[in-house]
């Protein structure tokens, strides 16, 4: 872009203020961003020729308010394209800032916006944990029965599965318990209290465990 070059050689003009902000509502999905860049605005740039261009685009306002920067690179370096990927993609060089200000406002920080080297590490972190977790719920098949062990299993297929607390009484469901084990008799299955009782102790015991 010729003038791009002309801004560059002729440093900022006087009318570099922001003329209209026509996006007065900000995304929420974008307020990220606003935590380092200022939200869209047009500004107006004056040619030596006398030409006057507009311009919509949003401030890096740290990149703005940074004399050395503004002086290495002009104020316009400091303007940049309206993409939202863009802007991340600068915020990964004021990452620490941007992490301060996600944290003050409780936002949470977009994958975009991390530095390369944080968000491989995130992910080792996550696959870490994830193989944990698979360890957790590895669990020893039961080599033999136990009222015990049957009141666990329904438990662990009313929450895990989202059924009905009423399937633990359930006529067809026990008749599928008697046909694994034929010499079961009614005591040995949970009632639909049992496994609420054991869903809620069970609950309270991760709970205390935190
Ligand atoms: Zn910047």
């Amino acid at each position: 872009m010729i003038w791009d070059a002309y801004i560059s050689l002729q440093g900022w003009s006087d009318n570099d203020t922001p003329i209209t902000n026509k996006c007065p509502i900000k995304k929420q999905c974008a307020a990220d961003i606003l935590t380092i860049f200022s939200d869209h605005c047009t500004v107006k740039f004056c040619h030596e020729n006398g030409k006057v261009e507009e311009l919509k685009r949003r401030w890096c306002n740290v990149c703005k308010d940074d004399k050395k920067y503004v002086q290495k690179h002009t104020k316009w370096k400091a303007f940049h394209v309206s993409s939202n990927l863009l802007c991340r993609q600068h915020i990964q060089s004021h990452y620490a800032l941007y992490k301060e200000h996600c944290r003050e406002l409780v936002l949470t920080e977009h994958h975009h916006a991390m530095p390369r080297k944080i968000v491989k590490a995130n992910t080792e972190v996550l696959k870490g944990s994830q193989q944990t977790l698979d360890g957790v719920f590895q669990r020893a098949a039961p080599k033999e029965f136990s009222q015990e062990s049957v009141l666990k299993a329904v438990a662990e297929f009313v929450v895990c599965d989202d059924q009905s607390l009423l399937v633990a009484s359930n006529a067809s469901f026990r008749n599928c318990l008697v046909a694994m084990r034929p010499k079961s008799i009614t005591a040995d299955f949970p009632s639909t209290h049992d496994v609420s009782v054991y869903i809620h102790t069970d609950f309270v015991k991760y709970m205390d465990g935190l």
